[in-house]
């Protein structure tokens, strides 16, 4: 290595690209950021497509979050427009507002439900169950057995290759139920996208003197000749970190594919779910979201696989237990090497972006405190 650097930050995305812009304001350090893609962001990553259109390359990422804060740091690197995040789910030839609301019950049922009449024909119909163990638990014990069979157990099965029962609860229970007719996807307060997308606001974050980029570099092409003075932050899969010594820990992933339309919507709304038909789980017209004027549109369709890039941990108890196997390593790593784990791949957990970003800035703080001790 020709140059210094006081952190090497393994990863460009959302975590890669915080704790470089923190350790760079707040301590002047100087980073590295490696990328064996040929691009930063992440999976967070977007760009133009052939089309014209902005398109997010894998997968939608919806952001939002419940904390000011966060709004407004990343706000130093964008301007925000509304993310319009509304889903429908397709069942038997009909599209019925998704997640599960008075709407989508008045449609299912035939028939027009207050709060207090849906609450009530619920319980009539819900498998009461106070400490659902998994997905399939959970869904019951809210909906019943009709509305979980037509709208979480064949998505739940083509997204994951498992049954809901053997996945945790916190999968489906991602998704809200609610005794309203809001039709958002989520119920975070701020619900925003970068005006200018991802990528632009992941790179002006590290526009800075102080940290350089190397894209197309793999972690192991570096890793016994790169040598930072002060730590290193890793935001890969643990288990490849660990040269796999204890297995492989499962990672899902996205087969995405992008096609073009002379149109300028296709789509009622950004997301179609598909839990009954077609191999894909979902299709998405991120032109909904981003708000772009074209004349053309583009939809993504994703087919999950276990091939290919890691993009979903699997939150199954077998897989917690052989992470927090790896999660020891990692710390006997940190006090002798000064390397700190990251980020959804390197902590193994289900998290959206505001929160990896969170844990991001709380990593930072941790890096900084360590250094100061
Ligand atoms: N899910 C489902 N039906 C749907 C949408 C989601 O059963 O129409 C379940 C599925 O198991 C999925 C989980 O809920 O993996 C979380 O869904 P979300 O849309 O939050 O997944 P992500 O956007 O993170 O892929």
């Amino acid at each position: 290595m020709e140059k210094e650097y006081d952190l090497l930050i393994v990863g460009a995305g959302p975590v890669g690209c915080v704790v470089a812009e923190q350790m760079a304001l707040r301590k002047g350090w100087k980073s590295l950021i490696i990328d064996k893609r040929d691009h930063i962001a992440g999976n967070c990553y977007d760009r133009v497509h052939e089309s014209g259109v902005l398109i997010h390359q894998y997968g939608p990422h919806y952001f939002r979050s419940n904390k000011k804060e966060l709004i407004d740091y990343l706000g130093q690197y964008t301007d925000w427009i509304p993310g319009n995040y509304e889903v429908r789910s397709s069942f038997n030839g009909s599209l019925y507002p998704f997640p599960i609301n008075l709407l989508t019950l008045g449609q299912f049922f035939n028939r027009t439900f207050t709060a207090e009449e849906a609450e009530s024909y619920l319980n009539e119909i819900r498998v009461p169950n106070d400490e659902p163990a998994n997905s399939e638990e959970f869904v019951l014990s809210r909906v019943g057995k009709e509305l979980y069979e037509a709208f979480y157990l064949n998505y739940t099965l083509k997204q994951w290759e498992m049954h809901p029962k053997d996945l945790n609860k916190s999968v489906c229970g991602r998704i809200p139920i609610r005794f309203n007719k809001d039709i958002r996807y989520v119920d975070h307060e701020y619900q925003l996208t970068p005006k200018d997308g991802f990528t632009e606001m992941f790179g002006k974050m590290i526009d800075n003197p102080l940290i350089d980029v190397q894209l197309e570099t793999d972690f192991e092409s570096i890793r016994n000749t790169i040598k930072p003075t002060k730590a290193t932050l890793y935001s890969g899969p643990i288990d490849a970190y660990f040269n796999f010594q204890y297995g492989k820990l499962p990672w899902r992933s996205l087969d995405i594919s992008f096609k073009d339309f002379k149109e300028e919507y296709k789509q009622p709304c950004v997301q179609i779910n598909y839990p009954n038909d077609h191999p894909y789980t979902r299709s998405v017209e991120i032109k909904h979201v981003t708000k772009q004027e074209s004349a053309n549109t583009v939809i993504s369709y994703e087919v999950p696989t276990w091939e290919g890039d890691p993009y979903y941990p699997v939150p199954a108890d077998d897989n917690a237990a052989l992470f927090k196997r790896y999660w020891a390593l990692a710390q006997e790593e940190n006090k002798s090497n000064n390397v700190y784990f990251s980020g959804r791949l390197a902590r193994y957990t289900y998290i959206n972006t505001d929160e990896a970003i969170e844990m991001a800035l709380d990593t930072a703080e941790q890096i900084i405190q360590d250094a100061e001790r």
